[in-house]
């Protein structure tokens, strides 16, 4: 098994004993990020979405490591889900991203949210990675204030009708089905979830090539013109949509601080290589202190972006025991905001450290280190901004009468 993997799983078993079951959906996780690494790197090298990794997930069992057992899932808690994340994040964060969206937002969600007969149409095919999910907030005027989405529903006869444009939709152009929020054109600020068939006549959708990272991730923008749905894609109840977004992020969130482990973990493992290779002034570079230092504070950063992580997500099993009460949904928003704002910041500084060390074939999209560093930026500004995180942390210290957002 990779060793800084092996060593987060014996460091958290410690504390938290880990059942066989456990420790097999671990070691599968890593030989599927094993078997992935080829893959990932040459659709990066192409810029080129890689299809070839939802095929090794699926035959790992990846894609249903926290949906429940009888939905076709594995059954597992947030912190293995969130070691799951952090291995597969050393590769970058294209695959990472397919995985929080299928999982997390998608998945996760429906499970949640979903009636049992959504629950064995969307969730079960996407547990066994036979169907792609994707999870459509954001507007090319609505991000980080999601409530001022202008995509429109309306009730015609026993359907619905869509309009409108969402924007940066990870798995936007391949997913077969996806989480749609809207708002209704009759009633104000009721907003509503729906699941939407991604073949759906009038959908539109539009690859966006154009991003400076997450080459091998799908990005798109949806047009949606008078697309008709049944009544029954409603996710979670008329008028709920919100709740399922926010309920949709809170997961996602930690999924995205789990992965920025994992690019720490990759930018100390190339720094690490790099600084035993490389030989400048008749001396390994590793023996030059000033490169010492910036393999010590990628190490460093590894410790600190570790432990609030793993402590929001033991903190979410005793969360989803209780999904009503009001004090623990706080403290899960206030950790989960935490281990974003810290894990993001540090796995940016992480990857630009490897660049450093690596010099200028690091700037090169040929070294490994490029995809760390370009896809790392990436987790300060999805699911959520650093701003936003900023905000959330203040306001849970404060008091929601501080609520900065509102
Ligand atoms: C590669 C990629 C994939 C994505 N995938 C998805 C997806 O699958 N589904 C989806 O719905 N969305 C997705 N997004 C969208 C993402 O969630 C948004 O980009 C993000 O929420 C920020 O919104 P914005 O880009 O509109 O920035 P804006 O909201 O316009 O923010 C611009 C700046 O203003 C700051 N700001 C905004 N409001 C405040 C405030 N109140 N106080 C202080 N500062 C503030 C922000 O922090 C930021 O620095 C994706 C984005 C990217 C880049």
């Amino acid at each position: 098994m990779e060793q800084l993997f092996q060593n987060s799983i014996e460091d958290l078993n410690g504390l938290r004993h880990f059942s066989e079951e456990e420790l097999r959906i671990l070691d599968n996780v890593d030989k599927a990020t094993e078997e992935m690494a080829e893959s990932e790197f040459e659709y990066y090298l192409r810029h080129e979405v890689n299809m070839d990794a939802p095929r090794i997930a699926r035959k790992y069992g990846l894609l249903g490591i926290p949906v429940k057992k009888e939905y076709g899932g594995l059954g597992s808690n947030h912190l293995v889900t969130a070691l799951a994340k952090e291995r597969l994040g050393q590769l970058g964060l294209g695959f990472s991203s397919f995985f929080n969206v299928q999982v997390f937002l998608g998945g996760l969600s429906i499970q949640h949210w979903g009636t049992e007969a959504q629950k064995e149409r969307y969730l079960k095919p996407a547990a066994q990675g036979d169907k792609v999910l994707a999870f459509a907030l954001t507007e090319p005027e609505a991000g980080s204030d999601p409530t001022s989405l202008k995509t429109e529903y309306e009730k015609r006869g026993g359907s619905y009708v869509l309009n409108g444009t969402k924007y940066l939709i990870t798995n936007g152009s391949i997913a077969d089905h996806v989480i749609v929020f809207a708002r209704s054109k009759a009633v104000q600020n009721e907003i509503s979830a729906f699941i939407v068939d991604g073949k759906s006549a009038g959908l539109d959708r539009m690859r966006l090539r154009e991003k400076i990272g997450l080459y091998t991730s799908d990005t798109a923008m949806l047009e949606f013109k008078d697309v008709e749905i049944p009544e029954e894609s409603v996710l979670g109840g008329v008028g709920k949509g919100m709740h399922v977004a926010y309920s949709g992020l809170l997961n996602g969130r930690l999924g995205v601080a789990s992965a920025c482990i994992g690019i720490i973990e990759g930018s100390l493992n190339a720094a690490i290589a790099r600084a035993k290779e490389r030989v400048q002034h008749n001396k390994l570079i590793g023996k030059h202190q000033l490169i010492q230092r910036h393999i010590a504070e990628i190490r460093q950063n590894l410790e600190m972006a570790r432990w609030p992580t793993y402590f929001a997500a033991i903190q979410r099993a005793d969360y989803e025991k209780d999904i009503n009460n009001k004090a623990m949904i706080d403290e899960a928003e206030l950790r989960t905001a935490l281990a974003k704002k810290i894990a993001s910041r540090l796995a940016f500084e992480s990857a630009d450290h490897v660049v450093q060390v690596f010099g200028g074939f690091g700037y090169s999209f040929l070294s490994p280190v490029g995809a760390l560093f370009c896809d790392s930026r990436v987790t300060r500004i999805y699911e959520g901004t650093d701003e936003i995180m900023e905000l959330k942390i203040a306001a849970e210290v404060l008091g929601r009468d501080f609520e900065a957002f509102s």
